[in-house]
């Protein structure tokens, strides 16, 4: 087995485009925005792009295809109007990732200022639960995965532990027909104090992943590097190889025998044109496939 690499690419100008790019800079798999990620109007999902889209992705054999959804979403917080914006935000975002035939729903657990930490775990459950009652039910909202990704930690922030994922889906999963996984992002596990850097780092995290997640719940990883050290809680993305986690790190991360039938997706910083080909290379060239 080999890992998918993938990469964020914009679907500026029409659905199509993003996997264009993709393909052209040599990933497998890729991330999109459906809408714009600050702003809480969207439109629908155009059915005759979203075909094009579809047709895109077989001829070029791109997957799996995952949606981030918009950062404005707060399924924790403590503010009732919010969390009902957040979770009606939400529920739109399911129904464009079906739409589009994502294979995954990529989220952040929110966000629980002026609450508890356990009181955040609660309202993130039913913020999931509320957003799952789509108006289209059946199998296309079905086959979507609704990813929980974990977070640099940062104060208030839900997802900086592992338990506080495992938490979440355990109090939602029972009341929901979406299925709930999670996506580890590199940066921010590093970030949030697991050393994914070293070996004996990495050795531990992956272990602790898999004892309290289960391995099989995280088809995705974020493979960023950290422009932040160990325990900063600061989320800031470097390319590949120029951050605290470095080639050695992710040479270890994409040849862990655990994590070989992972998707690995980019969401690196492009500072100069053709800086994500380079880091796409670059996990190619580290994975050794
Ligand atoms: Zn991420
Ligand atoms: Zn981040």
């Amino acid at each position: 087995m080999k890992p998918r690499i993938g990469i964020h690419t914009s679907i500026s100008g029409a659905l199509e485009n993003a996997a264009l790019h993709a393909a052209a800079i040599g990933a497998d798999a890729f991330q999109i925005f459906t809408a714009s990620p600050r702003m809480w109007r969207a439109p629908a999902i155009d059915p005759a792009q979203a075909e094009k889209l579809k047709a895109a992705r077989e001829r070029l054999g791109l997957a799996p295809l995952a949606v981030h959804a918009s950062y404005l979403v707060n399924l924790a917080s403590s503010s009732e109007e919010l969390r009902a914006r957040s979770t009606a935000a939400f529920q739109a975002e399911i129904e464009r990732a079906a739409a589009v035939g994502a294979d995954y729903l990529i989220v952040h657990p929110g966000n629980y200022k002026g609450g508890t930490l356990e009181e955040g775990v609660a309202r993130a459950a039913k913020s999931l639960v509320e957003s799952a009652r789509c108006s289209v039910t059946g199998n296309v909202i079905s086959r979507v995965l609704v990813l929980l990704e974990n977070t640099a930690g940062g104060t208030n922030q839900l997802g900086g532990r592992l338990s506080d994922l495992a938490a979440i889906r355990a109090a939602a999963q029972p009341k929901m027909p979406l299925k709930l996984g999670f996506c580890i992002d590199t940066c921010h596990a590093l970030a949030a104090g697991y050393d994914v850097a070293s070996a004996a780092g990495l050795r531990k995290t992956v272990a602790e992943i898999d004892r309290v997640l289960g391995l099989d719940n995280v088809p995705v990883f974020h493979a960023n590097d950290s422009i932040g050290a160990l325990g900063s809680h600061l989320d800031r993305h470097a390319n590949i190889g120029e951050g605290a986690i470095g080639e050695e790190g992710f040479r270890r991360i994409l040849r862990h025998p655990r994590l070989r039938g992972k998707t690995f997706l980019l969401e690196t910083p492009i500072d100069n044109e053709g800086d994500d080909r380079l880091n796409v290379e670059t996990l190619r060239r580290l994975s050794g496939v």
